[in-house]
């Protein structure tokens, strides 16, 4: 914030000197116009402030305005926020249920779904799928029959008379079981 103070002299000139000092008492001054006078540079808003207390009452003031939030009154401490740190609750928990997949090896959780043996079941569902929108050449045209895949090296059997067979050009996978 710059501060200014202003000095005023008593004029050189007599004639002069004494109409300013006619044109001040027009305009309201009380005392002598040059008299010592200290002007600060401040704030714009705190202008702002003043004249909105003189124009209305009703409208909020500058400090109403603003939204006040707490703020901590002192720093706390190094243990005091390593206890909440390192609170029991706060940590990651040991999982204990972890399980060796018996048809991949992967680890996975037990009661769970082996996630690398859900993605191979993914990848050959969606093989079957495709094979079978080929054939059906647009969407829409599923037979009401029912569907059974057949791996390389595999018959349909008796009870698949009837059924649409869908041919894979591969080995039946070990988790792919024939029902
Ligand atoms: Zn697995």
């Amino acid at each position: 914030m710059a501060a200014l103070v202003l000095v005023a002299f008593p004029s050189p000139l007599p004639g002069v000197h004494r109409f300013l000092q006619s044109f001040w008492g027009r305009l309201g001054g009380r005392s002598s116009p040059w008299a010592p006078a200290l002007a600060v540079q401040g704030p714009p808003s705190l202008l702002e402030h003043v004249e909105e207390k003189t124009e209305s009452a009703e409208s909020p003031s500058f400090l109403e305005s603003i939204f006040w939030m707490a703020a901590p009154k002192s720093r706390r401490t190094i243990e005091v926020n390593r206890c909440r740190r390192r609170n029991p609750r706060n940590l990651i928990k040991l999982k204990r249920n972890i399980d060796v997949c018996p048809q991949c090896g992967n680890l996975k959780q037990k009661h769970i779904l082996c996630g690398y043996c859900y993605e191979k079941v993914k990848k050959e569902t969606y093989a079957i799928r495709k094979q079978m929108g080929i054939l059906e050449g647009g969407p829409h045209k599923a037979p009401t029959v029912e569907t059974v895949v057949l791996y390389e090296g595999e018959k349909p059997r008796e009870k698949d008379e009837g059924k649409r067979i869908i041919e894979r050009n591969r080995k039946r996978p070990s988790w792919f079981t024939l029902d």
